[in-house]
């Protein structure tokens, strides 16, 4: 059975495509619409009800070009889809069509030393299990790296555990080459390498369905994880810093969290009193010893030490950090919602500022990374929400102060990581996607040529 009412020809689209997996049941289809957007109380309201009409699961990039064409001649929107773990409502299709799940497209063609190539819908840890048996691993992933697709990390992640050494996804190479299928009459396969790959790069599959990725790999390291705890919020933050600073530690995680944050992380509650401020640490096994002395420069305690062996077995601390985070805490308490920014480098001060500003409303979980070279502070405070308008307040007060804000209450793409779609971006889109097909609605600046859905 498929859904009614219609406003695109899905049956003529669906006796096209005789072989290629179709979900058409409903809840099914709607559950594959879905992301986690449901963090933003104001993205749940505005994306209700918004659902695809079909989940189409190609099994490789042929069946890709074969939907593509199907859809490029019906005129029928399509959405990537990875494993559905975005935070803006990335992969919800805002008017119907075809959601393009790639979970069936896990290959892993090749791995060698400091290089991958994979297929888009390959979970990250299995791109890691692989590297790891040649002593290299990913630069970085999402905390959701059991469950993200590549494809979606990618497509609509920014960074994570391992950004400490390699900076965001953005970063000039962190990303070697992408396959992608475009929208045309005739779909192509293009390669873009190098700095091309900025075209469809955290492009929210708007630029293209990628098919293939190429990613540089970084050396794997025996991986401790420790919590650190602080009497005093700036005695963490700076400890952070300064163990960000170090270049001579080898890490992989620095995550600080303000309390009552800790609190929110249940299985990690005995190692955290709850007048505790707690820095969760990943850091080279090697590099252990130097620790201690640089703790106690910051009147620190370490409270939970597992070697890298230990750690392989129980919770795992990334799991607590990045936007993981926000999950945990939404768990114990669901009206919670969060910030995403990057405050000015450099300096503590404004991290400070807003630490005394907004007290208990804005808990700061702040992560290090490096970033254009230095170290830069992205941050996913918890909010305690009461309404829109004290939350755009609270947004506008930080970019007031300089703090860059990622909006994760709004599903367009300029509101997030990335403030405009370049000239040249726009042109390849233009291209690869000549009836604008691909995701529509999430750029502020495309037209979009069908009704609401
Ligand atoms: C608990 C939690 C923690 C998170 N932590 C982090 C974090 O540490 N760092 C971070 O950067 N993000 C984080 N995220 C958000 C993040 O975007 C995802 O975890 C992950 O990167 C997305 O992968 P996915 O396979 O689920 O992508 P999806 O959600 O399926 O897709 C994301 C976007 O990519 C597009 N897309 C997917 N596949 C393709 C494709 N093959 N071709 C073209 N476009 C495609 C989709 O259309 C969508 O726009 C977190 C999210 C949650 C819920």
């Amino acid at each position: 059975m498929v859904n009614t009412p219609r406003k695109f020809d899905i049956e003529a689209l669906v006796a096209s495509l005789a072989d290629i997996e179709i979900i058409t049941d409903i809840s099914q289809v709607s559950k594959l619409s879905q992301d986690y957007h449901t963090f933003s109380p104001i993205l749940t309201a505005k994306l209700a009800g918004k659902v695809g009409d079909i989940v189409i699961r190609p099994a490789n990039q042929n069946e890709v070009l074969k939907v593509a064409a199907a859809c490029a001649k019906y005129k029928i929107p399509i959405t990537s889809r990875g494993s559905g773990t975005g935070n803006y409502g990335q992969c919800v299709p805002l008017y119907g069509g075809i959601i393009l799940d790639t979970s069936k497209m896990h290959n892993i063609c090749w791995v060698k030393p400091g290089v991958a190539r994979v297929e888009a819908g390959v979970k990250l840890a299995a791109i890691d299990k692989k590297a790891h048996e040649i002593g290299w691993e990913m630069r970085m992933a999402p905390s959701t790296y059991r469950t993200a697709s590549i494809g979606g990390f990618i497509a609509g992640g920014s960074g994570g555990i391992g950004s400490i050494n390699y900076g965001l996804m953005g970063e000039r190479g962190n990303l070697i080459a992408l396959q992608i299928v475009t929208l045309e009459d005739e779909p192509r396969i293009i390669e873009l390498r190098g700095d091309e790959v900025q075209k469809a790069n955290h492009a929210w599959g708007i630029n293209g369905i990628i098919t293939e990725i190429e990613i540089p790999l970084a050396p794997a390291y025996p991986w401790a994880e420790l919590i650190v705890t602080f009497d005093k919020f700036m005695q963490a933050a700076k400890f952070g810093q300064a163990l960000a600073l170090s270049d001579g530690i080898i890490k992989k995680e620095i995550g600080v969290f303000a309390k009552p944050i800790p609190q929110y992380f249940t299985a990690l509650r005995p190692y955290i009193p709850e007048d505790k401020h707690a820095a969760l640490l990943i850091i080279a096994e090697p590099s252990l010893e130097f620790l201690p002395n640089l703790i106690q420069e910051y009147q620190g305690q370490i409270t939970y030490q597992k070697s890298a062996q230990e750690a392989l077995k129980g919770s795992h601390l990334a799991e607590y950090t990045w936007n993981h985070t926000t999950l945990h805490a939404r768990t114990v308490d669901s009206s919670i919602t969060y910030l995403q920014s990057i405050f000015p480098t450099d300096n503590l001060q404004t991290i400070e500022h807003m630490y005394h500003h907004f007290g208990d409303e804005v808990m700061i979980h702040l992560e290090f990374i490096r970033a254009g070279g230095k170290v830069a502070n992205p941050a996913l405070q918890l909010v305690r929400y009461t309404s829109e308008e004290r939350l755009n307040e609270i947004m506008r007060y930080h970019e007031e102060k300089g703090v860059f804000i990622a909006n994760p209450h709004s599903y367009f793409i300029e509101d997030g990581w990335k403030r405009a779609i370049a000239p040249e971006h726009l042109k390849f889109k233009e291209m690869v996607d000549p009836y604008g097909l691909m995701n529509p609605g999430k750029s502020k600046f495309l037209s979009v040529a069908f009704a609401e859905g």
